[in-house]
């Protein structure tokens, strides 16, 4: 299965050697540092970028040494960039700067965008749409029920992380939106309310899912690998 959201540079090399075995990974990175050891990981999906929360510690010269690689590297992925109002508003301005450097490169290469956007999501769909984004990923997904469709309209995606075992907002947009635009997430290796966010957490996922949708597990598991496969056009 995809996880399609996970900042490998992370973790210990063997625990990430496990998981590759087993899950598809999509890597994130967070600043020039990371998306370097990004890429050399072994991974189905590398997506460079610098996170909103780094934006403001970025040197200057950092955001053209990662775009620098996205263009002469194999990434096929912009991410984790965003924009987020709720944990660093503060430095909300130069997240935009940042954010529409890294969607313009992402309309110009074809890329996927792995997008954050805690508080900041109509923000994020309103760029990506003015950008003109074909294809666009926005992880942990707990904005506005209404926008969901938009999202959908517009062929982007939302991703579920284990936390709507326990998180009320997200079991709500698991249960409101479009089948068809629903992804699975890790977003390991962070940690939420106790929770150790790693790729076999994504197993609990699967079950709430099927809970929320009273359907089976199979089931869920074919239609967020199928919404994968089209996402990444595998
Ligand atoms: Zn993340």
């Amino acid at each position: 299965m995809y996880d399609n959201h996970i900042h490998c540079h992370e973790f210990p090399r063997e625990e990430l050697e496990g998981y590759v075995k087993e899950w598809s990974l999509v890597c994130v990175s967070d600043d020039l540092q990371s998306s370097r050891k990004t890429l050399e990981l072994e991974a189905a999906v590398k997506c460079l970028g610098i996170h909103p929360w780094q934006v403001e510690k970025a040197q200057p010269g950092d955001l053209e040494a990662v775009l620098h690689l996205i263009e002469r590297s194999e990434a096929q992925c912009i991410g984790e960039v965003g924009l987020d109002k709720r944990f660093v508003p503060h430095s909300f301005d130069k997240q935009r700067e940042y954010f529409r450097i890294f969607l313009k490169t992402a309309r110009e290469l074809d890329l996927v965008v792995n997008v954050h956007a805690p508080d900041a999501w109509v923000d994020v769909v309103e760029e990506l749409r003015k950008a003109d984004v074909d294809r666009a990923l926005i992880h942990w997904y707990t904005g506005p029920l209404e926008l969901l469709e938009t999202i959908r309209d517009l062929g982007y995606y939302v991703s579920i992380n284990p936390a709507v075992v326990i998180q009320k907002k997200h079991q709500e947009v698991a249960k409101a939106a479009d089948r068809r635009i629903v992804l699975v997430e890790s977003d390991g290796p962070y940690e939420y309310r106790g929770m150790r966010l790693a790729p076999p957490a994504i197993r609990k996922t699967v079950e709430k899912l099927a809970e929320l949708w009273e359907t089976t597990q199979e089931y869920v598991v074919e239609v967020v690998e199928n919404n994968a496969a089209r996402l990444w056009r595998r």
